[in-house]
């Protein structure tokens, strides 16, 4: 069993230099007292891919949450951006190994489509699901439940 609010502090603390870099802010909310099966070094796998998704697709001086809380005895991780938003068309295959919503050879932004197959995998290799919602413009949110 994990302790979640310092397992999540501490991949903040990873991350945040190199989100600051792109002027990007992160928020975590966890409550204390909060303990879940996942394999650490696996799941952080996961909220690493999220971030640098977030970080990826979202403009400076925007904000990303990680919001952690428990709802009837399951575990809700939420990974929220104010980003660019998915298409909704695009929505049911991003999960898909090397999908990308800009398959533009000349796009600027690195990567290669692995990494939301690579969460979906690792999320349900514990017993838990993926899901996302987006909208143009207003962001995207990406929810884990275990
Ligand atoms: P990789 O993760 O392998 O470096 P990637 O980021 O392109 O490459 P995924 O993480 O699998 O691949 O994401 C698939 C596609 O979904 C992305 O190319 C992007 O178009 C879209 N996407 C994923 N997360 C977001 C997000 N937070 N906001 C907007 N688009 C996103
Ligand atoms: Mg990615």
């Amino acid at each position: 069993e994990v302790h979640l609010q310092p397992y999540f502090q501490s991949i903040v603390e990873k991350v945040s230099p190199a989100l600051k870099e792109h002027h990007l802010e992160l928020f975590l909310e966890c409550s204390a007292g909060l303990y879940a099966q996942i394999d650490p070094i696996r799941f952080e796998q996961v909220i690493l891919n999220l971030l640098d998704n977030a970080r990826k697709y979202s403009e400076p001086f925007t904000k990303i949450s990680l919001i952690v809380s428990e709802e009837s005895g399951k575990t809700h991780i939420k990974v929220i951006d104010q980003g660019r938003g998915i298409p909704e068309e695009d929505l049911p295959r991003i999960f898909e190994r090397f999908y990308r919503v800009d398959k533009s050879r000349a796009r600027s932004l690195g990567g290669t489509g692995l990494g939301l197959a690579i969460v979906k995998q690792l999320v349900e290799s514990h017993g838990g699901t993926v899901a996302v919602t987006s909208s143009k413009y207003a962001g995207t949110t990406f929810e884990i439940v275990l």
